[in-house]
């Protein structure tokens, strides 16, 4: 099973993602999360991306695409992959059907992530994560269960993104409209495209999704 989901910076992608992941043994692929290793490791492809990321603009499809193409080849994809972030842009899009076409692999499903820009503001702003296991929580939606300490691993060392402050909040919401938006029609167009309310829980979104699946 082959997914992407579809969303504004915050509407859960992430979040879901790893769901999918645990329940169908499916791997995530997330291009933020592997640029920002490229960036954290100084490799060229880092050092290209971060004064882009930073400012909340989109990497160049060229270098963008070329990662992916690596990444779907690896054996942790075998079953399948979630793309979360990834494609952004009509030509990434476009790349993905010759990459899937050439590797003789079919998209099932387009899962788009209905979020208002307002509460996107929010999860953003109150979004951290596990410095050791990179476990997602929120200040308000998903504290962790004893305060400064990890659910899942223990850790009570945490990161908040470099990116996740208001000033570039602004400027990536405005990349998503423009530049991520128009791929909603292309995905219906090859009758993909299927819709879930990422305002609801996220117990809620996880439900609709396997609702979708299951379809
Ligand atoms: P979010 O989950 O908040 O949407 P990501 O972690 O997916 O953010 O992406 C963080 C940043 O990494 C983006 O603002 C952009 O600069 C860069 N990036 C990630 N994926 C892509 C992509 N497919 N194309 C271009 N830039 C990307
Ligand atoms: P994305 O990958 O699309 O940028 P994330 O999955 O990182 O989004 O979610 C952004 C923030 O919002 C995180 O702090 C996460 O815990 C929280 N969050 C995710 N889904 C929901 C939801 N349905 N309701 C409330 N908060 C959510
Ligand atoms: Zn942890």
């Amino acid at each position: 099973m082959n997914l992407i989901l579809l969303g504004p910076p915050g509407a859960g992608k992430g979040t879901q993602a790893k769901r999918l992941e645990e329940r169908h043994g499916i791997a995530q692929i997330s291009t933020g999360d592997m640029l920002r290793a490229e960036v954290k490791s100084g490799s060229e492809i880092g050092r290209q991306a971060k004064a882009i990321m930073e400012q909340g603009g989109l990497v160049p499809d060229a270098i963008i695409t070329a990662m992916l193409a690596n990444r779907v080849s690896q054996p942790d994809c075998a079953r399948g992959f979630i793309l979360d972030g990834f494609p952004r842009t009509t030509p990434q899009a476009e790349a993905l059907d010759v990459m899937l076409k050439e590797k003789g692999l079919q998209l099932d499903q387009v899962i788009e992530l209905k979020v208002d820009d307002a509460a996107l503001v929010e999860r953003i702003a109150g979004r951290f994560t596990c410095a050791q296991c990179g476990a997602g929580y929120h200040d308000s939606f998903k504290p962790t269960t004893r305060p400064g300490i990890c659910d899942a691993c223990g850790s009570t060392e945490f990161v908040r993104r470099a990116d996740d402050k208001a000033e570039t909040v602004a400027a990536r919401l405005e990349a998503y409209h423009r530049q991520t938006a128009p791929l909603l029609p292309y995905y219906d167009a090859q009758g993909k495209l299927r819709q879930v309310d990422g305002m609801a829980s996220m117990d809620e979104v996880a439900r609709q999704i396997e609702a979708v699946l299951g379809r």
